[in-house]
Order: structure tokens, then C-alpha cells, then sequence
């Protein structure tokens, strides 16, 4: 979705998003039921997924250091996710921006510790929320209100609800 901006080879280079310190666990993504049904079985991919109230569980840390990262249990060292479009959770097709909730209101936020994205919205990534890729965003937390995260200090705010 964001691919105007993000190239698919810089993510695949980079896979920051798909790993996880202790302290970043509240950001693994969150699958919708069904897909969690699917994935908690042994599936197509030859990797059966723990998850939490939708959201993945990840674990075995092999050191005290809080820098080690952990990998999502679906990413592929070489060839990055290996889940189909259909069933990678919204969650991850819009990383870094994140729908949550600010004083009881919606909003788009930049994560800001994408290495390729930055940590200031740039006018491209504005552009491309305020015309369509925020609305919806917004659609889809209407039906699927479990991705809305409480607002976190230091994500920039790109678009508030007002409808
Ligand atoms: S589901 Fe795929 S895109 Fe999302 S964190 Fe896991 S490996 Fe990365």
C-alpha cells in the first residue's frame, strides 16, 4: 500500500519491521480470525504461528541484551514474508503508519523508526494519506477495530478523523 514511497527491495533488504525487541512486542501484528484459525494449524507454510487475542506470540530470546530481536515466526531470512497477500495482516501492508487512538480519537501516525521511511512524514507520505490510503485505513479499522493501538508519544500524527 505504501509502495509509492517504500520500495518493495528496500524492505526486503531491510525486514526492520519484521523483528522484535522485548520492548517493541506490543507491535507484532495482529491477524484477523480467520487467518489466525489458518495459521495455528499446520498450513501451507510449514510454520504453525502462536498467537494471543489475534496477535502473534513471539519468544525464545537468547540473551538479557533488550537490543536482541526476535523474528516474526513468518519471515523468511532470504526471502523476507512468506505469507500470501491474503493472509499477511493489514497490519504489515501499512507499516509504518499505524491507526490509534489519541484521547478517545483516530488517528494515522508515523511509526518513527522505519530506516527507510524516516522519522518525519515526508510531503509524499502526507500526500498519499490525505488522499485515499488514510480513509481507508479508516474503513478498515471499522470493521476490524482490534488494530487500533493506543497513541504512543513521538508518533507524528498525519490525519485525524473528523467524520
Ligand atoms: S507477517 Fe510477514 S510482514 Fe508481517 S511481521 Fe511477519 S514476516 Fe513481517
Amino acid at each position: 500500500m505504501l509502495s509509492s514511497i517504500l520500495s518493495k527491495q528496500s524492505c526486503a533488504a531491510c525486514k526492520f519491521c519484521c523483528s522484535f525487541r522485548r520492548q517493541s512486542l506490543w507491535e507484532t501484528p495482529l491477524f484477523p480470525p480467520e487467518v489466525v484459525e489458518k495459521l495455528s494449524k499446520p498450513n501451507e507454510y510449514g510454520v504453525v504461528g502462536e498467537f494471543r487475542d489475534g496477535q502473534i506470540v513471539l519468544g525464545g530470546y537468547k540473551t538479557a541484551d533488550p537490543e536482541e530481536e526476535v523474528p516474526c515466526s513468518f519471515l523468511d531470512p532470504h526471502k523476507g514474508c512468506i505469507l500470501k497477500p491474503e493472509d499477511k495482516p493489514f497490519d504489515c501492508s501499512i507499516w509504518p503508519l499505524r491507526i490509534m487512538n489519541k484521547d478517545g480519537k483516530l488517528v494515522i501516525a508515523l511509526t518513527p523508526t522505519c530506516p527507510s521511511v524516516g522519522a518525519v512524514p515526508s510531503q509524499a507520505l502526507v500526500n498519499l494519506v490525505k488522499n485515499g490510503l488514510g480513509d481507508k485505513i479508516f474503513e478498515y479499522a471499522k470493521t476490524h477495530p482490534y488494530i487500533i493501538k493506543e497513541y504512543r508519544e513521538g508518533f507524528p500524527i498525519i490525519l485525524m478523523r473528523t467524520k
